[in-house]
Formats: C-alpha cells, sequence, structure tokens
C-alpha cells in the first residue's frame, strides 16, 4: 500500500493568510504545495490535500468561526485517511521587514521531523538563507492531528528579498525538491533526484554478419575473378575491413 501524506496548505479565503510585497500567504502556500505534491507523486506516494481550490473549508460568514471550522476539518480530514504524514505550508511575517528565514514548527520533534528539516536545512545553505531552527508549538490546530505533522513557516512574506524568492519558478521548484526529499526521508522511502542523467553505454553502429557476409560473397566472386595481383591483394583487404566492421575477424593479415 503507498505511503499517505496529506498536504494543507495554510489559509484559504476569506483568510488570506499574510499579505505582503504584493504576495498573499494562501495562494503561495498553495503554488508550494502543488509541487511538493509532484515529488511526492513521482515516488509514489499518495497525496491528499485538505483544500484544494482557494476557498476555506467553511462557509461560515462570521470569520473566527469560519477559522476554527476550517481548521477543524483540516484536521478530521488528515484523521480521517491512514496519513502517514501531515505538511501544512505557510508563510512567516513580520512588522519588521528585515525579518526573514524559514522555520519548521512541530508539536513534539522526533527523527522525522528533524529528517525533513534537516533536508531543507541543505536547500537553506545553498542559497545562503537563514535557517530559523525547529521550533515546538502545542497551541496549533493542525499540528494536533493523529499523523505527525509540521508546519513550515516558508520564509517571511513581509521580507521583499524572500517574497520575491517565492514567486520565483526555478526556486520554488528546487525548495519544493527540498521539501519533498525531507517527508519521503521522514516516511521512508528513498529520494530520486528529477532528471538523474541516466549512463547508457553507446550504442556500436555495427554491420550486420548477414550483410557482411553477402558483401564478403561479392568480394570473393570478384577475387576469384580476377588475374591482376594487386587487385586480388585490394579485394582481400576490402573484405577484411567488411568483416571489422560487422565484428569479425580479419583473414588476410
Ligand atoms: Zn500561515
Amino acid at each position: 500500500m503507498s505511503k499517505i501524506v496529506v498536504v494543507d496548505p495554510g489559509h484559504g479565503l476569506p483568510d488570506p493568510g499574510a499579505v505582503g510585497n504584493g504576495l498573499q500567504e494562501h495562494e503561495r502556500a498553495f503554488a508550494l504545495a502543488k509541487l511538493v505534491r509532484d515529488v511526492l507523486t513521482r515516488h509514489g506516494v499518495t497525496v491528499l490535500f485538505t483544500r484544494n481550490n482557494e476557498r476555506s473549508l467553511s462557509s461560515a460568514s462570521n470569520l473566527k468561526t469560519n477559522k476554527n471550522e476550517d481548521l477543524s476539518t483540516r484536521q478530521r480530514f488528515s484523521n480521517s485517511k491512514a496519513t502517514d504524514f501531515f505538511l501544512s505550508l505557510h508563510m512567516n511575517a513580520a512588522d519588521n521587514p528585515s525579518a526573514n528565514g524559514y522555520e519548521t514548527l512541530c508539536y513534539s520533534q522526533n527523527g522525522q521531523i528533524e529528517a525533513l528539516h534537516a533536508s531543507v536545512k541543505v536547500f537553506l545553505q545553498k542559497y545562503g538563507l537563514k535557517d530559523r531552527g525547529i521550533k515546538i508549538r502545542t497551541n496549533l490546530a493542525v499540528l494536533k492531528v493523529k499523523a505527525k505533522a509540521a508546519l513550515l513557516e516558508c520564509f517571511f512574506i513581509t521580507n521583499p528579498k524572500e517574497a520575491a524568492l517565492m514567486k520565483d519558478a526555478a526556486f520554488l521548484l528546487e525548495f519544493a525538491e527540498a521539501i519533498g526529499q525531507g517527508v519521503l526521508k521522514a516516511i521512508g522511502i528513498a529520494y530520486v533526484p528529477v532528471n538523474k542523467p541516466v549512463t547508457k553505454p553507446k550504442e556500436e553502429v555495427k554491420l550486420k554478419i548477414d550483410d557482411a557476409n553477402k558483401v564478403i560473397r561479392i568480394l570473393q566472386d570478384r577475387w576469384n575473378a580476377s588475374t591482376d595481383a594487386n587487385e586480388k591483394k585490394e579485394i582481400g583487404r576490402l573484405a577484411d575491413e567488411v568483416r571489422v566492421a560487422a565484428g569479425m575477424k580479419k583473414v588476410n593479415g
């Protein structure tokens, strides 16, 4: 049976989540979620989304009620499946526009959380981005699901540089790859890099042996008919060239 990962794009209208630098958290979380899904499904993992469009999972008009219903529906959804890992994707925000970095939130730390964080950390180091570490949060509703769960605060939407990165398609693709790799590690599946170069032995172009023998027979007829020693020698040389091209041994030295 394939492993099940519930991917939870944070927020959903009427709650856009944090906003800044022309971005809305719910929208970026959804974009990233789709890329992470691609990485996981590539490895045979069944990926289920808590929300499949930009709306929250509640129709309540009161914002607070909407939020509460939305979060408890996400929780119930994950608990109703044989979820192996629950991954919630968010972006951070702060009043100070220079606040920056990535962090992994969890209800309690274990090897799975550490594996996920370690994978993202390699990515952060490559880009020179700040690792804010693993943080325990026992008050977050989505982290109280039955499955092991992590909430990723994917950089600060209020930081112009990080917001620009979260708009960059190539950056997001690589970031999703790092997150996916970490989740795979957490659920015990070996990660296979995308576009892994396949080293194929060079195909040798060879003359087919049947064809070579036909050509050699024609050359032999010509050799038999010839009375010129030089011509006979040249025909013998050509016959050997044909043999070599077909992977056979020379017979005329
Ligand atoms: Zn959020």
